[in-house]
């Protein structure tokens, strides 16, 4: 990782990055290449095989392969070394999540149980707990997380499972229904979240064996079939006081806190499952002949691979590059008493914003080559008998779990509204700077030549100012009653995230000093226009709304020169970047 200045979460909107801070892959150390080989190796060799088994649910199967899983250390990586864990850094556990996302159902198992059901307790748990309880969930005894009800999902909170207090205050007597509970009938733990006293949100593990633990019927579900889910349901299930998890009152900041985690964990699991996508795409690609070519030899084809590498390039480098500054951030921080753990979680929420980009980009760059995929197959990417037509129906659930992409883009801008506000980051002065900077537009102009990174730059420069204005204009004309603007919030985020994947790209290309012929550089020429011409849409709908007609025309004068770009031939660079990737039959290693 960079010993450099690490950049504040939403920091990066605020001022250009610099390419020597960032994390990219091409900086893998050779234990982390080992651990994601270790997993893909597991993956392909140990997993796919019983993938019909996993699908069926057969008994014992997904069992059998955690236990695999824990032997070969992959369901420690985040868990301190005196509770049986190997306490890696973020960017291995995040390799692990990016190769098990090639897994299927198995990786909703695997990265459910690493994640949610079991971070809760690494970073909450006192010392009794993590004795009694993180060697288990380390060595493969699966663990749940119990948030949603019935009545309760985005809004978590809102939980109607109650805990009372027992008369002799020797344990809770826990009331209600939780649903859509990743791996229920087979977890020994739950992490559980009830209201003490009506109002008091807390946390609590719950074992299995525990009186009135009740596991619903399996749901049939679109995809992922072989991850369980079901309902459980507590009917007066005594749990001791010793498992109240953190403080009576405090279980929010263990639901949401875990969540950023598995935020960036869902997006590098995306990813991986992206890459499949594209490899079984390209090869079939290669074998199909029609009208006596074969499918690779056809321009829309062509176009469909390379658009689907850059999206996922681009993906890569800001899940990366985020896993990167939280690395960074818990440098130096050892141990795993409470207070380092605290610090540990604050680290990791300084990048929420970070962390929700990663989560909505990814999931729908997935969606997208999933999508795609099935496309290059034709009517065999309808069949069950290949492999994209399952890949299509597991990628979906990604923009539903760990935060609704709704309820992760309005976090996205307010989050950074929030900070400034309260003057963590300095986005009204930034504003205001970009007030007078504006009325002079004369340093924005057309490219001088296209091909050569600093012009990227120059470019990029004024996206952010671009995301900046129309960032200050909402605020201007709606910051008192912002909460009930979501469709400008939504907007806003739409732009945010798009510069920060910009940003994220030409920053690891420039760290690289990759060349303009390198693929790398292929993938992001062909995705710059494009994404400069969704800025300019993006930001022209926020302007026209929130901006005063007599004005808006000078407004927009302003606003256009910021994302004008003259077109290239993008055609031929789609066909050099697609001529690589048919070339290494997939998604090539960096
Ligand atoms: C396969 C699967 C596995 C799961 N595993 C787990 C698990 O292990 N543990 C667990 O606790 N939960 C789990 N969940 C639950 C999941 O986290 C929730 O489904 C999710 O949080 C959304 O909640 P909901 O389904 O009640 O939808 P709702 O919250 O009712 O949302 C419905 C729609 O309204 C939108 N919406 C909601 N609020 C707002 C708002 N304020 N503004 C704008 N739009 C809004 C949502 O984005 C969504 O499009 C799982 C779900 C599934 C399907």
């Amino acid at each position: 990782m960079s010993d450099k200045k690490n950049q504040k979460g939403g920091e990066f909107l605020l001022a250009a990055g610099d390419a020597d801070e960032i994390f990219t892959p091409e900086g893998f150390t050779s234990e982390q290449c080992m651990i994601a080989k270790t997993t893909e190796d597991f993956v392909r060799q140990e997993i796919w095989p019983k993938s019909d088994k996993i699908e069926a649910q057969e008994d014992g199967v997904s069992q059998d392969l955690m236990l695999q899983a824990a032997e070969l250390g992959l369901l420690m990586a985040d868990i301190p070394q005196e509770y049986g864990g190997m306490g890696l850094d973020k960017a291995s556990s995040t390799l692990i999540a990016e190769k098990m996302g090639m897994a299927g159902s198995f990786s909703v198992t695997l990265l459910n149980h690493t994640g949610i059901a079991t971070l809760p307790i690494v970073f909450f748990g006192n010392k009794a707990q993590k004795e009694k309880f993180l060697p288990g969930l380390a060595g493969g005894e699966i663990g749940a997380y119990c948030l949603t009800e019935p009545g309760s999902g985005s809004d978590a909170l809102a939980a109607k499972t109650t805990a009372v207090l027992s008369e002799d205050g020797k344990y809770y007597l826990l009331n209600g229904s939780k649903q859509f509970i990743t791996s229920a009938k087979w977890a020994k733990t739950f992490i559980v979240f009830a209201q003490v006293a009506g109002k008091e949100f807390s946390a609590f593990i719950v074992e299995r064996e525990t009186a009135g633990v009740l596991i619903a019927p399996e749901e049939l579900k679109l995809g992922i079939k072989g991850s369980a889910t079901s309902g459980v349901i507590f009917e007066d299930a005594r749990v001791p006081v010793e498992n109240l998890l953190g403080e009576i009152g405090k279980g929010h900041l263990i639901a949401f806190n875990v969540l950023n985690i598995g935020r960036y964990k869902l997006g590098a699991a995306a990813l991986g499952l992206a890459k499949l996508a594209l490899e079984h795409a390209v090869k079939y690609a290669l074998e199909r002949k029609q009208f006596k070519k074969s499918l690779t030899e056809f321009g829309l084809i062509r176009k469909k691979i390379a658009e689907m590498t850059s999206r996922m390039f681009v993906a890569e480098s800001l899940v990366y590059r985020t896993v990167g500054l939280i690395d960074n951030a818990l440098e130096g921080i050892k141990g795993s008493d409470g207070e380092t753990s605290l610090k540990v979680l604050e680290g990791i929420g300084e990048y929420v914003i970070e962390c929700s980009i990663v989560k909505v980009y990814a999931s729908e760059m997935a969606d997208y080559i999933v999508d795609e995929s099935l496309q290059i197959f034709g009517g065999y990417g309808y069949s069950q008998e290949y492999p994209v037509e399952r890949l299509y129906r597991d990628a979906r659930i990604n923009r539903i779990f760990e935060g609704t992409n709704e309820v992760n883009r309005l976090l996205i801008p307010g989050m950074l509204l929030r900070r400034a506000l309260q003057g963590g980051l300095p986005l009204m002065q930034v504003l205001e700077n970009l007030k007078n900077e504006v009325a002079d537009t004369s340093t924005v102009g057309e490219q001088a030549a296209v091909g050569e990174f600093p012009w990227y730059r120059e470019k990029l420069e004024g996206a952010r100012k671009a995301v900046l204005m129309a960032t200050g204009l909402v605020i201007e004309k709606h910051l008192k009653e912002i909460g009930e603007r979501q469709e400008l919030l939504a907007l806003l985020a739409d732009m945010i995230m798009e510069y920060y994947a910009l940003e994220s790209t030409l920053l690891r290309l420039e760290k690289g000093s990759v060349g303009i012929d390198d693929w790398r550089s292929q993938a992001l020429l062909n995705y710059f226009p494009a994404a400069m011409s969704r800025l300019l849409v993006w930001g022209r709908e926020v302007l026209g709304v929130v901006v005063a007609p007599v004005q808006l025309a000078e407004r927009l004068a302003q606003f256009d020169k910021f994302c004008r770009m003259t077109p290239f031939d993008t055609i031929s660079v789609r066909d050099r970047l697609a001529e690589k990737i048919i070339s290494v039959e997939g998604y090539p290693k960096v």
